[in-house]
């Protein structure tokens, strides 16, 4: 495959997008037979799921739904702050569903705490968390994630989903950014 024009900005490659693929197949394999049966709703949350909701959904042999939520932690730059506000809700009812939510990164687990107890609120028949990536050294609160596919070490990663500054999402792989790149964007 052509290399990216972005690569130049990349300090370290740290998982790959064949490793990306192949653990995506797997995870994809267990949802099928654990929702064997059901209709499950897979939901989102934007935008940095959008790239693992597009390959996972596509690794599960089930009739499913997705749908996406739209948050913001208040807080800027690379820490969350854990308050959480709901900029897009979902379309869906989820009274009585089975709710697979999918994440692209775990950090301090702020974000997905917040979300989870807001959708049980919604009595859905069943919740489950899907993370592709988790950083646990940094985890505050406990998270039951049950489909995970990598842990990384305490680094800023962009790529396949994951931006910094809104750019190096459509980065095939997860890698860390070299230190300059950091502060030279447009701000914000
Ligand atoms: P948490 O609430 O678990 O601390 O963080 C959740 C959100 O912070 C993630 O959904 C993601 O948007 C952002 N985040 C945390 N760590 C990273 C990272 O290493 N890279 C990027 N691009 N975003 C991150």
């Amino acid at each position: 495959m052509k290399m990216s024009s972005m690569m130049p900005d990349v300090r370290e490659v740290l998982i790959s997008s064949e490793e990306i693929q192949a653990r995506i197949r797997q995870i994809g394999e267990r949802i099928t037979e654990d929702y064997r049966g059901e209709r499950p709703l897979l939901i989102g949350v934007l935008r940095g799921a959008v790239v693992v909701m597009g390959d996972l959904m596509r690794n599960i042999d089930l009739p499913c739904e997705i749908d996406f939520m739209d948050i913001s932690s208040y807080g800027s730059g690379t820490s969350s702050s854990g308050v959480v506000r709901i900029l897009k809700d979902l379309e869906e009812d989820i009274t009585g569903r089975h709710v697979l939510i999918v994440e692209d990164i775990v950090d301090t687990g702020l974000t997905l705490s917040y979300l989870r107890r807001s959708l049980l609120a919604r009595n859905p028949a069943s919740l489950e968390i899907c993370a592709l990536v988790t950083k646990p050294s940094r985890r505050r609160v406990e998270i039951d994630v049950k489909y995970l596919g990598f842990e990384v070490p305490d680094e800023f990663v962009v790529g396949y989903g994951l931006d910094y500054d809104g750019a190096y999402r459509n980065l095939p792989d997860i890698c860390v950014l070299k230190p300059e790149v950091f502060g030279a964007g447009s701000g914000g």
